[in-house]
This record gives structure tokens, C-alpha cells and sequence, in this order.
């Protein structure tokens, strides 16, 4: 007679070795996807729900209406240009929130583009608009390549969240919370370098095909090095590692992207929610 220990011992066993592959939407890279990016999406929502209830509750959110408009109207043009990337994200329900933490240099981007930015990294960085739209272009860019349904694989196949996922594949309200937890964890875990480098590229063209200067990615890593000294704990840093190449491979790319940013015209905006 199987025992449950048994059945999740097989579970877990098939989950790691029975290894599904997704391509990549925008890289055409082969990526780690235990889970599928609509299951991480219901997950991330879930998880971004949970998240922000507390700090709500505690007035943390949005508090500075000047900062959530700056916020606001960076991200609405950002998100424009990710729908023309991948036209199906249109349905997602794009989010940005600003969380009032003055320590937390950092900002993320879920499954389905539930996004948040602390105030820490807008005021301690002093960031200029480029240089937001350079941070929420990146965040974006994770989102956009599936790279937040890889890393919750990743802790789903790492964590305890996996032993939750795993015994309540059956029974989708468990299952869900399991996988929310993923999405909790997914935000904290660093990237691969190669996810790293991907949302570098799609990032800054973003940025530029939005209206925002490329330039300001090569100065904003300078503010990060900068602000974060010799602190290895530094927020951004440790879930974005940042070697001296990356700055030097975003320069390289500043020619590229110049075009875009210098073309003429209106940018689009998308109607980005407030609630
Ligand atoms: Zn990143």
C-alpha cells in the first residue's frame, strides 16, 4: 500500500527528473519550467495579494502621491512597449506599487507583471526617470522572458514549497498556496547570469523604445556600486549580482539602442490600474 511519505517521495522524484523544458517567449532559450507561466501567474497574484495586505494595512503603500505618479507614468510607458514584445501580456493585470521601506534598495517584477518598487531605491540612488525606467525595464524584462516561472521552479524544486506542491498536485487551492510560496521566494532568489544578461538587453531597449535614455543604465549600476559600498547584503545586489562586465555590456549596447530612443513621436501609455 503506497503511504503518503511514499507518494511524495515519488512526486518529488518525478517533478525533478521528469524535467519540463519551456522555450523562451522572447530569447528562444530552453528554460527550467516545473510549472507552467499561467500557474505561476494565479500563484505571483496570489503571493503579490498576501504581500502588500499587511504593509497596506500599515499605510506602506503608495503613501507618496507625487513618487506613485513618477512611478506610475515611467511603468505605463514600459508596459506599452512589453505588450509589443509579447502582444498575449496585454491581458495580464499590470500592477505597480510603491512600497515605503527607506532601507530596501530594490524593486521586482512576478509572473503576470505585479510589480513594486521601495522607496529606498528611488531615494537613496536619487534616481532620475531614465534611471527608473532603466530598473523597472529590467524587472520587466524578467517577466516578460518567463524568467520569474524559472526561478519559481528553481525553489519549487529546492525548497519545502516543493513538498507542498508536490502531495497536493489533487487538491488546487493547496497546491496553489505551494506554489504561491514559490512566487514569495522566487523574488528573493538571485539570477542566473544568463537571465541576468537577457533582462539587460530586453530592459534597456524597453526603456529606449519608451522614451528613456540608455545611457542611464550604465549610471544607475554606478549608483548601486556606489550606495551599496562594500555590503554584500545589499538588496538589489543580492538578487541581481553585478560584475564589473554587466556595466560594461550595457555601455556596448548604449549605441544600439540610441535610434530608438532618439526617434521622434509620442510614446504609448498603457492605462495602468491605480487600485
Ligand atoms: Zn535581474
Amino acid at each position: 500500500m503506497k503511504t503518503a511519505k511514499f507518494r511524495t517521495a515519488v512526486l518529488l522524484v518525478t517533478l525533478v527528473t521528469i524535467v519540463s523544458c519551456a522555450t523562451n517567449p522572447v530569447t528562444g532559450r530552453k528554460q527550467l519550467m516545473l510549472i507552467s507561466e499561467d500557474k505561476a501567474i494565479t500563484a505571483s497574484k496570489e503571493a503579490y495579494t498576501k504581500m502588500l495586505a499587511p504593509l497596506d494595512e500599515d499605510g506602506l503603500i503608495d503613501s507618496d502621491a507625487k513618487m506613485t505618479q513618477r512611478v506610475h507614468q515611467i511603468t505605463a510607458k514600459l508596459v506599452a512597449q512589453a505588450i509589443k514584445y509579447r502582444p498575449e501580456t496585454e491581458k495580464w493585470e499590470w500592477r505597480v506599487k510603491v512600497i515605503e521601506e527607506p532601507e530596501t534598495v530594490n524593486a521586482f517584477c512576478m509572473a503576470g507583471g505585479k510589480m513594486a518598487i521601495y522607496s529606498g531605491l528611488i531615494e537613496k540612488l536619487e534616481a532620475s526617470d531614465d534611471e527608473l525606467a532603466q530598473v523597472m525595464g529590467h524587472e520587466i524584462a524578467h517577466a516578460l522572458s518567463a524568467h520569474t516561472a524559472e526561478k519559481m521552479s528553481i525553489a519549487l524544486a529546492t525548497t519545502v514549497a516543493a513538498t507542498t506542491f508536490a502531495i497536493t498536485q489533487d487538491r488546487p487551492g493547496v497546491a496553489l498556496a505551494g506554489a504561491s510560496l514559490a512566487a514569495a521566494l522566487a523574488i528573493k532568489l538571485p539570477g542566473s547570469r544568463l537571465a541576468e544578461s537577457e533582462a539587460d538587453e530586453i530592459g534597456i531597449e524597453l526603456a529606449a523604445r519608451a522614451g528613456y535614455d540608455p545611457r542611464a543604465a550604465v549610471t544607475l549600476w554606478q549608483k548601486m556600486a556606489k550606495a551599496s559600498g562594500n555590503d554584500s547584503e545589499f538588496d538589489f545586489f543580492s538578487t541581481h549580482p553585478a560584475p564589473k562586465k554587466r556595466m560594461e555590456k550595457l555601455d556596448m549596447l548604449v549605441p544600439k539602442m540610441m535610434p530608438y530612443y532618439e526617434a521622434k513621436g509620442e510614446r504609448p501609455v498603457y492605462p495602468l490600474e491605480t487600485d
